[in-house]
């Protein structure tokens, strides 16, 4: 068994409202331990915030300040500002879902982008409101079935990542908590480098993708063993850097093994296949392009 030389403090406690095998909550314990006790996070409505608990709990242990859905960068561009002027030496870092990062809070993301605003912006992303019951986002796959979605999402997934990079910020990357490595790891980089900076968490949901509550960090490894969910850095919005070769195994595997794809057909799946390997080949001509 595989052993990871991983921050030993914790920051996040036992006791939470997340599921049982609730990879949102791994992921957040793993952000945790990459962002240390110099830090302030910025929570808006989701399942993490159910995690962190209502005042006066907390099972964080650093400072949570909980905003509205569509404010999470712009509350987060004015604590870092409070701070620098302060002369303190705090990372004030996002902790949102997809829901509040793909749709609600990309206004107030692009604006704190643009501006280069001294935050790190991390979504849990796993594709569909799964605070309120499943309901799709831009974030939900094509086929995915959510409660909004009976029949499987008919438009694709948003490239939040080539959006962001879009915004040519210092650093973006992908991570999932099925390398807690390779995710920390991107998350002390990320705390080092000044300026806006955004880490996309792939984080399956037990009771949303319809899966056992023991397999979530199997799923997570193997959307990026397929090539679904490549873990790879953008700096500077130019500079691409896979940073796990992926074995490539079919994406059937990743999906056969998912409820919310229960109901796709052999041709779904080819569909989705040919997908994936095109934004794969894209990826790897971006990689070989260093500008
Ligand atoms: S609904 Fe999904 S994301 Fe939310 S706590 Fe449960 S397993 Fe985690």
């Amino acid at each position: 068994m595989k052993t990871y030389a991983l921050p030993e403090s914790d920051y996040f406690l036992s006791g939470h409202a997340s599921c049982p095998g609730c990879a949102v909550a791994l992921g957040v314990r793993f952000v945790l331990k990459g962002l240390g006790p110099k830090s302030v996070v910025v929570v808006p409505p989701s399942c993490i915030a159910v995690m962190a608990g209502p005042m006066p709990l907390s099972s964080m242990r650093v400072p949570v300040f909980q905003t509205a859905f569509e404010t999470t960068a712009a509350a987060a561009s004015g604590l870092a500002r409070a701070y620098k002027a302060l002369g303190e030496d705090v990372t004030v870092a996002c902790l949102a879902g997809d829901g509040g990062t793909y749709d609600i809070g990309i206004q107030a993301l692009s604006g704190a982008a643009e501006r280069n605003e001294d935050i790190l912006y991390v979504c849990f992303d796993n594709e569909a409101y799964q605070n309120t019951g499943n309901q799709k986002s831009s974030a939900t796959p094509w086929g995915a079935r959510t409660t909004s979605t009976p029949r499987g999402k008919a438009t694709r997934k948003k490239d939040i990542m080539e959006i962001m990079a879009a915004h040519r910020i210092p650093y973006a990357a992908t991570a999932c908590p099925g390398y807690p490595d390779d995710l920390v790891g991107k998350v002390e980089k990320a705390r080092a480098i000044r300026g806006t900076r955004f880490i996309n968490v792939l984080s399956p949901c037990v009771p949303g993708w319809g899966i056992p509550d023991d397999r979530s960090l199997r799923l997570a490894r193997l959307a990026v063993e397929s090539r679904a969910w490549p873990l790879y850095e953008v700096e500077e919005g130019l500079r691409y850097t896979l940073t796990r070769e992926p074995a490539g195994i079919p994406v059937a595997e990743y999906l056969r093994a998912q409820q919310r794809y229960a109901h796709l057909t052999d041709a779904d799946v080819a569909e989705i296949q040919a997908e994936v390997d095109r934004r794969w080949q894209q990826l790897i001509r971006r990689t070989g392009e260093q500008s």
